[in-house]
């Protein structure tokens, strides 16, 4: 099959291109991942969708929810890391669309870290799949979850 140049796009620190219904994203070194990827998100309008991808980054904020406290603990990682796994989803709160992302870090010496992920800089390359969902699905405020 011909590669269309119609099936590729880029934006703030990405290109992208669409494939078989999905999207193959790279996210260029020295690019802030989630700054990135909402940008990402925006420029194809996407409401809902299924996301993956590997990487390597030089700084990530990890956030951890105690549901007992209904606090989050954030937590950020200066050092080099192996994005090992990125998982999550695309999807809408209050009309904007927002990615929800958990992370699996490898560092130097092979142990790992694993959180929801708030930010993270990416230094080496980032190689994401994302799947677009042609629906629109909705977040709501759970309060006895918080
Ligand atoms: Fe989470």
């Amino acid at each position: 099959m011909k590669k269309s140049d119609s099936k590729i796009s880029n934006g703030k620190g990405w290109i992208s291109r669409l494939e078989s219904g999905i999207y193959i994203l790279s996210v260029n070194d020295q690019a802030n991942l989630m700054t990135s990827f909402h940008d990402f998100i925006q420029k194809h309008e996407l409401t809902a969708g299924k996301v993956s991808g590997i990487g390597a980054v030089n700084r990530a904020t990890l956030r951890f929810f105690d549901p007992e406290t209904k606090k989050y603990i954030d937590r950020e990682f200066k050092e080099q890391m192996e994005l090992a796994n990125l998982t999550g989803n695309i999807s809408m709160i209050e009309d904007k669309p927002v990615a929800h992302l958990h992370a699996t870090f490898g560092r130097r010496d092979y142990t790992a870290l694993a959180g929801h992920l708030l930010d993270a800089s990416i230094r080496g390359a980032c190689e994401l799949f994302v799947k677009p969902i042609e629906a629109v699905i909705e977040k709501q405020m759970d309060s006895s979850i918080g």
